[in-house]
């Protein structure tokens, strides 16, 4: 392909919103343009990247056996009835009417689809397993669509959905994906982790999330510094913690006290004045729940020395999302902000308990009532108490797996993969004989690849200063021959021999053969747009030679023009 004859509007202006390198990148070399908050358009070089990753996907997703299909990407709300789910998606599920007045839904994900499109179409047993995937627009009405193509409102997702007999064979095909998934995001020139993860609104137990390493990635991922474990923050665990009550191993019988703490209301103020350390104490971190219909006020007791983890504090109470709660909601509830603790609550009050702290005995925690604390606390009394994992792993503590330390990195999360089970084909009645002649609801799996996301993911974890660096796999152009001087006849005619040299032995290749612009803009739209190899055709031409530039090092080799190419094929097969 000629530069003179693709479309390739770059530009030195970066979009005021654009904070991540991959944003800037993409708009500013010409892949993508914005037409509304969380919409773009691909350009040419954006459509084949785009493209070269579906591909891998595909080819992938082909290889393991799934079969691809297309589902509308406008569905009946009737369908999402059916789930249940028209009422749990909330505000990113973006609805409208026809004409008609009937109500449809731009897909945001399709379990329900693929279960329409199985259901009464497979019947037995012998037909299963089977998994249909596409990759095909989503739209999600995401309340703050930011960072370019990584958290758009209209995106591109591969979503694949398998249907089982039995949970054994759910099992092998979950292995099959993650597998599967790994072979995708090596291929494509990615350093990724697999780690644990939640498996949130879809629904569902057994859920691995498939992340890019990437410092501007949005999500915190708890990795161990000894083995392989990895959970995103959201699911993580750590071996428990013990602190011993001070009377512990005494033979001291020491009772619950009441002490006036008058004014303290904090962790830092209470353990403070009571000498204790933070851990040793109860923080109550009070949240409004919000359901379907109604909300409700929820207290959480954790140590006095973690962070709640909203996502886990929100599964624990089966909440759509928890909101923070005002002074006077607090008191219409009957609680008194600063002195809240598990005993003597008010009737009908909701509360949970970190699970870390079960039985715990000798921790100091709010009286419920002003001015006061409790010493000398034992948990071990509350017999109806609801415990659940409830806490932020932090950095520093210790893996449960193998007692090593835990630490933070960042990542973007590029695919998730569920083990979903019944939970759509029981609710849209979707079910087949088994051997006994018995229905039963189909066993499911899903799996998810951001193919979108994944063309910015690429450009986070591969840039530099200057632009982007595509890796080999998803690069739009392997080679950019850049003539230096189009209007010189000589080097014009030397660049396209190069050219076809290239093109005959299929290395993809774009020669920069513009005669309107000069040497060093050709270069820094090179540079922009992250080629990874540039061959140079300019002065040392006079001498039968041109120079090789390598995007990722921006080191120049000069070479002999008719060695140029056999060079550059040995370079990229290198690999
Ligand atoms: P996130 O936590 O980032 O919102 P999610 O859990 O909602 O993701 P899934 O429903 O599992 O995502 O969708 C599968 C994949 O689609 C994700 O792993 C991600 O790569 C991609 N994806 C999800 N939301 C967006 C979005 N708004 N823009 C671009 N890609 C997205
Ligand atoms: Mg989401």
């Amino acid at each position: 392909m000629k530069f003179s004859k693709l479309f390739i509007p770059t530009t030195k202006e970066t979009p005021n919103d654009a904070t991540l390198p991959s944003h800037q990148y993409l708009v500013r070399a010409g892949f993508i343009a914005q037409t509304g908050a969380g919409i773009y358009d691909f350009m040419p070089l954006g459509k084949i990247v785009l493209d070269k990753i579906r591909t891998i996907v595909k080819n992938a997703m082909d290889d393991a056996g799934a079969n691809e299909v297309q589902f509308g990407f406008v569905t009946p709300l009737s369908l999402w009835e059916e789930s249940g789910r028209a009422n749990t998606m909330g505000h990113e599920m973006l609805r409208f009417k026809d004409r008609k007045n009937s109500e449809f839904v731009l897909s945001p994900t399709n379990e329900e689809s693929v279960v329409n499109m199985v259901k009464n179409r497979i019947t037995s047993y012998k037909e299963l397993p089977v998994h249909l995937y596409q990759i095909n627009t989503k739209f999600r009405d995401e309340a703050r669509p930011r960072f370019g193509l990584m958290r758009g409102r209209e995106f591109l997702m591969k979503d694949g959905y398998s249907f089982h007999a039995n949970e054994e064979d759910l099992v092998r095909e979950f292995n099959l994906m993650e597998e599967t998934y790994r072979k995708i995001y090596t291929q494509l020139g990615l350093n990724f982790r697999v780690v644990a993860a939640d498996s949130g609104a879809i629904g569902g137990s057994g859920s691995k999330e498939f992340h890019v390493l990437a410092n501007s990635g949005e999500d915190t991922i708890v990795v161990c510094d000894s083995c392989e474990y990895g959970a995103n923050i959201e699911a993580a665990v750590r071996k428990k913690r013990h602190f011993n009550a001070w009377y512990e191993n005494t033979e001291l019988s020491v009772k619950t006290e009441k002490v006036q703490t008058v004014g303290f209301k904090t962790i830092e103020e209470v353990s403070n004045f009571l000498s204790v350390s933070k851990a040793q104490t109860i923080k109550a971190v009070i949240k409004k729940a919000i359901y379907e219909n109604t909300n409700r006020v929820v207290i959480f007791f954790i140590r006095g020395d973690d962070e709640l983890e909203t996502t886990k504090a929100c599964n624990s109470v089966d909440a759509l999302e928890l909101i923070d709660i005002s002074e006077e909601e607090i008191a219409q509830a009957g609680l008194c902000a600063g002195y809240v603790g598990p005993f003597n609550l008010p009737k009908n009050v909701t509360y949970v308990i970190d699970q870390e702290i079960k039985d715990e005995q000798g921790l100091v925690c709010g009286a419920n009532e002003e001015n006061y604390h409790l010493i000398n606390s034992d948990l071990s009394s509350l017999k109806e108490a609801n415990y659940f994992d409830l806490v932020a792993v932090q950095e520093g503590d210790t893996c449960a797996c193998c007692g090593g330390k835990l630490s933070y990195t960042k990542g973007i999360e590029a695919g998730h993969i569920f083990q979903l089970g019944t939970k759509y084909s029981a609710a849209m009645n979707a079910n087949f004989l088994d051997e006994n002649g018995k229905a039963k609801p189909f066993i499911m799996g899903c799996y998810g690849i951001g193919v979108s996301r994944l063309v910015a993911a690429v450009i986070e974890q591969h840039h530099d200063d200057k632009g982007c660096i595509w890796t080999k796999a998803t690069a739009p152009f392997m080679v950019d021959i850049i003539v230096s001087n189009a209007k010189n006849e000589e080097e014009l005619t030397a660049g396209e021999k190069l050219y076809n040299e290239l093109k005959s032995k299929k290395i993809e290749t774009l020669l920069d053969d513009r005669a309107s612009a000069r040497f060093g803009f050709k270069m820094k739209d090179f540079e922009l747009i992250g080629f990874p190899y540039a061959i140079i055709v300019g002065k040392k031409l006079s001498e039968n030679r041109v120079e090789i530039v390598d995007r990722r090092t921006l080191e120049k080799t000069e070479i002999e023009l008719s060695k140029a190419a056999s060079y550059l094929e040995t370079l990229i097969n290198k690999g």
